[in-house]
């Protein structure tokens, strides 16, 4: 055994609950045959913190979080959130920003069989942009001057454009494949603000000499992302656009029950799938628990990038080669509604663990 690592449950609302017992079950059994010690500790977030305790990311569930090594989120329906909650209107933003976990890694892979082969990942700039709850220092980044006009402010700095270009350079680098990045923006209209997001793409390109940089408009790049996703690798782009590319990307390889995401800056990671709290088919066991529990293999080989502790790579391998596995043998019976199977999402669960404990 290693030394043991904390792990903060945050379950969320709507189908959270159930996609993080989910992840929390194939991380269990993952540690288990990778000799990990691993504790997990339950913080109130969301619905549930805000029935106990008027607010929906109460100071105990920020303070415990600082204490642990990594954190399991499930979504948030930061939509429906009272207007007296203390945390109106977005704990996750509130989060990311507090926190600095100044890059969102979202990666687009096709798992099932007879699909298009796509790998690549689009890096988002976490922390400012056109997220009114996250430019300002006090405050809220939308004005109503009169009844009829509202103001959006769009923030985009030097710092934030810089490190993400790192990160997205870095991962190029990592992933050793294309060693291609592309610098997504709208620097025909938005030319101050992604005119500097561009300037500190190509600065930051300077020191990775081995990886090609190309750059595109949101648009086109949008379009070519449907028909031809697999000529690129890595994307790298500001908040808004992200968020928005990415849900396009996840419906090319079988949707959003298949696309995991990590939040992650210096010294914290957060595990949190892409897709939101899905009321629709909250609490009728047919969520599809893929994105969430891959999003968690991501918080190992995060930390894992932090401390060298291989027992974290291998748990995480471990995880992605059950998920490969189950999802590339196109049987019904151990697929998820949303992948036209008929699997609940216990028993998608269930057969992962099966597959991680097999000898
Ligand atoms: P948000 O604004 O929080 O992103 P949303 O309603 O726009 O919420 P989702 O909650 O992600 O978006 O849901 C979009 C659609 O995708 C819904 O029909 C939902 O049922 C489906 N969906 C989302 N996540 C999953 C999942 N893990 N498994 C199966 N279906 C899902």
């Amino acid at each position: 055994m290693t030394r043991e690592y904390k792990i903060a449950i945050l379950n969320g609302d709507g189908i959270g609950p159930e996609v993080v017992d989910s992840a929390k079950r194939v991380l269990t059994a993952a540690a288990e045959d990778n000799s990990l010690a691993i504790t997990f500790l339950d913080f109130p977030i969301g619905w549930q913190a805000y029935r106990k305790f008027g607010r929906t990311l109460p100071p105990d569930t920020l303070a415990g979080m600082s204490e642990c090594d990594g954190w399991i989120l499930g979504p948030l329906e930061a939509g429906s959130y009272p207007k007296d909650d203390k945390d109106y209107p977005m704990a996750s933003g509130k989060i990311r920003k507090g926190f600095d976990l100044f890059a969102n890694i979202r990666p687009v892979k096709s798992f099932l069989k007879g699909s298009k082969k796509i790998d690549f990942v689009i890096v988002r700039e976490n922390t400012e942009d056109f997220y009114p709850d996250r430019n300002l220092f006090k405050g809220y980044g939308e004005f109503w001057p009169d009844e009829d006009t509202v103001l959006s402010l769009r923030v985009v700095t030097r710092r934030a454009c810089k490190r993400i270009s790192e990160t997205a350079f870095s991962l190029a680098r990592s992933r050793a494949s294309k060693r291609l990045v592309t610098a997504v923006h709208k620097s025909n209209v938005l030319i101050e603000g992604d005119g500097l997001f561009l300037e500190e793409v190509r600065k930051a390109s300077k020191a990775f000499p081995d990886i090609i940089l190309n750059d595109g408009l949101v648009d086109s790049v949008g379009m070519q992302l449907v028909l031809s996703p697999e000529k690129f690798d890595v994307l790298v782009t500001t908040n808004l656009f992200g968020d928005i590319l990415s849900d396009v990307a996840a419906a090319e390889v079988g949707g959003l029950g298949l696309a995991p995401s990590l939040n992650s800056g210096e010294k914290y990671a957060m595990a949190q799938a892409v897709h939101g709290s899905a009321p629709d088919i909250a609490g009728k066991g047919i969520a599809n628990p893929v994105a969430e529990i891959l999003s968690t293999s991501m918080l190992l080989e995060w930390l894992h990038s932090r401390n060298g502790d291989e027992s974290l790579k291998r748990c995480a391998s471990t995880i992605d080669n059950a998920v490969t596995k189950i999802l590339a043998s196109g049987e019904k019976e151990l697929l998820t509604t949303d992948l036209g199977g008929n699997a609940s999402t216990g028993q998608f669960t269930s057969e992962i663990v099966r597959e991680i404990a097999a000898p």
